[in-house]
């Protein structure tokens, strides 16, 4: 039996995972990276916990095919480079892979996260069988990857699929990228929330708060507890959303021409009350050679796939 190990990176929680060769989990630990905590000692950490893994479970190195880091972009997955990500202030050129291949001496494949989760899914999840699959996220942002012709498509510098920044409304609502009008200002998370001040009353919004304990601005979770328990306003929200994201993907249909596109997780979520609009757009904006050959459903990897966006990396380092 040989073994995984996936290391990924995040702004405020990391985790290493130890897998067999069938991607099942022998063991994890996760921890606290803290955007301010400096990169060279959470890559120390990072080190110290895969030797530890490996040693409670009495596993050689030898027996490790590989590892795969899944970190945010942008970063350079030719050099293994993290080079500077808006949730990492402190990670600027940090050489990764450099790094873990000279404690392991084993391969190191660097992927941003978008892409690595695509690949996850494709490979294990909600886009198994496909040879065209598009794999976008939906919560607080939508960023995504593209698999073309049974491969990740990087493009020129490593940024295709980034199709949360298209531009559908260019005078619209102002967008975290600093565009207007972006898909993702339209469509995800905190346009949800935006959506509720807009359109629902005082007294909804207190509802809607109560559906969400804890939480002291309405968000797309109590949007889409209030539209199952038959909230009409807030069903309205979610219509408009699931809409704005079918015109985005219909663009991306009427150029890819994919056979399925999954959807993260508000889609896993809410289930139709989104993607029944995301449908009825598609129909809609895309020529119907292109969109009755595409399916939309939701991702499938659920809390596995940041785990599985890592590991699935060693697999996949020469495509
Ligand atoms: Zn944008």
């Amino acid at each position: 039996m040989d073994y995984l190990i996936g290391v990924d990176i995040g702004g405020t929680k990391s985790a290493v995972s130890l897998a067999d060769d069938h991607f099942n989990i022998v063991a994890r630990h996760s921890f606290i990276t803290g955007a301010q905590t400096d990169p060279d000692e959470v890559l120390d950490r990072f080190i110290q916990t895969i030797r530890s893994l490996l040693d409670d479970h009495r596993i050689a190195l030898s027996k490790v095919t590989g590892i795969g880091v899944s970190c945010g972009g942008p970063l350079d997955p030719v050099e293994g480079v993290i080079l500077s990500p808006p949730n990492l202030p402190l990670w600027t050129h940090v050489p990764v892979r450099r790094r873990l291949q000279e404690a392991f001496d084993r391969p190191v494949t660097v992927e941003n996260d978008a892409n690595a989760t695509a690949l996850a899914e494709w490979k294990l999840g909600a886009g198994r069988g496909t040879r065209n699959f598009i794999y976008l996220t939906w919560g607080t942002g939508i960023g995504g990857g593209l698999i073309l012709d049974g491969k990740l498509y990087r493009g020129a510098t490593g940024m295709a699929g980034e199709a949360g920044h298209q531009t559908l409304l260019p005078d619209g609502p102002l967008c975290g990228c600093g565009k207007r009008g972006c898909l993702e200002a339209l469509a995800a998370g905190p346009a949800v929330a935006r959506m509720c001040h807009e359109r629902a009353t005082p007294r909804q919004i207190q509802h809607w708060l109560e559906l969400t304990p804890g939480e002291t601005e309405p968000n797309a979770k109590g949007v889409i507890r209030a539209a199952q328990a038959g909230d009409e306003t807030a069903a309205g929200i979610l219509k408009e959303a699931g809409r704005y994201m079918g015109i985005g993907l219909a663009n991306l249909i009427q150029i890819i021409n994919p056979e399925r596109i999954a959807l993260g997780t508000l889609a896993i979520h809410a289930g139709d009350l989104l993607l029944a609009p995301v449908r009825e757009a598609i129909a809609k904006y895309a020529w119907p050679q292109l969109s009755t050959a595409c399916e939309v459903v939701p991702a499938e990897l659920g809390d596995r796939a940041q785990d599985m966006a890592a590991l699935v990396l060693v697999s996949v380092r020469d495509g």
